[in-house]
């Protein structure tokens, strides 16, 4: 068990490739983290060098009180799980799991009860004799976790676990890595490009674009305060709904101005808003916060007038696809609202759960 910290970690690659850039992080002790973003943001390589696997351009790593930078991966006292397994084929799951510490001299009792013991942990004592080549793939990854647990080390960095499996077992080997957290009380630093595995398995979520961390919290924190643009539309599915206009004045009332509508913003939003004031601002609202039973049934919310477009009933809600006329957004709404495709509907907006954003800066107004 160790926190893990980075300080001011780069990572250009060669070429002059900036992959990391002076990322800041303490992940705590028995903290699950989860650094999340689209390909290419360096989520990997910020694990890979927590790991070892990469050489750090600049800044410094340290796991519990000791700095890392120049201590190789074996020395570092964690366990990594990787998308491909990287199961050995022509050994048994035992052995696969026994090897590290055969590596490590462990005794052979030692190793036994270690490997009995995270194999019960796992659900996988049937299948110690086989080969990986006879094992589902959500077999191989319990196999690929155990290797790691056996190790008991004092951090585990999982890159991409779940990527090669289908989607029902992702959803269910997601739940098996969270009891796991609970039970072994150990840091776990996660990767993924998937936000809701974010979402759910998260204490704390890292989001990453272009080597840079945008924002760092809880992920309900993250979903309901969004730091910018990008992290708004990021996390959430259906993603948010991003409405271009203008902030603008009518008698004493802040009103945000589309092509085709306009809502008036709260009175308690006047002190952020009042420097945007004839600017053109993004208006930002959750499929969630729009025509949902919560919007419509809040007394004096503001209408978004539009035309539907799309009609997708998800059983338990409908997803509305619509058209303000100049811009297309999705609403969330009860199962059982009467609308047809066509349809000219006003649509209220749940004014406390939306955001203004600054459309030069992408940043987060209110
Ligand atoms: P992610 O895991 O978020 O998909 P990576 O950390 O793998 O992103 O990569 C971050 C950036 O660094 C990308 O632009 C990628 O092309 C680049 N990169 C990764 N590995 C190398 C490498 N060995 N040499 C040069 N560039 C690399």
């Amino acid at each position: 068990m160790a926190e893990v910290t980075l300080k001011n970690v780069c990572k250009i690659y060669p070429g002059n490739v900036k992959a990391v850039d002076d990322v800041n992080l303490q992940i705590k002790d028995r903290e699950f983290v989860v650094l999340v973003g689209p390909s290419g943001c360096g989520k990997s390589t910020t694990l890979r060098m927590i790991a070892g696997l990469e050489e750090i351009s600049g800044g410094t790593i340290s796991i519990g009180d000791r700095i890392v930078n120049d201590v190789p991966p074996k020395d570092r006292d964690i366990a990594m799980v990787f998308q491909n397994y990287a199961l050995y084929p022509h050994m048994t799951v035992y052995e696969n799991m026994a090897f590290g510490l055969k590596l490590r001299k462990f005794k052979k009792a030692d190793i036994d009860k270690r490997v009995q013991e995270a194999a019960d942990i796992l659900g996988i004592k049937d299948y110690l004799h086989r080969r990986p080549k006879a094992l589902s793939g959500g077999q191989r990854q319990r196999v690929a976790v155990g290797r790691a647990i056996v190790r008991k080390p004092e951090a585990f960095l999982f890159d991409e676990p779940l990527s090669n499996l289908d989607a029902k077992m992702r959803v269910q080997m997601r739940t098996e890595i969270s009891k796991l957290h609970t039970r072994l009380e150990t840091t776990m630093i996660y990767v993924t490009h998937d936000q809701v595995e974010a979402m759910t398995m998260a204490d704390r979520i890292v989001v990453m674009k272009d080597g840079l961390v945008q924002q760092v919290g809880s992920p309900l924190n993250i979903y309901d305060n969004p730091a910018n643009l990008f992290v708004a539309s990021f996390i959430g599915t259906p993603p948010m709904n991003f409405f271009r206009g203008r902030m603008t004045k009518e008698g004493d009332k802040l009103v945000f101005k589309e092509e085709f509508f306009k809502l008036q913003m709260p009175p308690e939003w006047k002190g952020s808003l009042s420097p945007y004031m004839d600017k053109d601002v993004v208006f930002g609202a959750r499929p969630e916060d729009i025509g949902s039973p919560e919007a419509e049934n809040r007394a004096g919310m503001p209408k978004i007038k539009a035309t539907v477009e799309v009609i997708e009933p998800m059983g338990a809600e409908t997803y509305l696809y619509l058209n303000t006329g100049a811009q297309s957004f999705i609403s969330r709404v009860d199962a059982h609202r009467k609308v047809s495709v066509g349809d000219k509907v006003e649509l209220s907006v749940l004014m406390p759960k939306s955001h203004v954003f600054d459309a030069g800066s992408e940043k987060l107004i209110v």
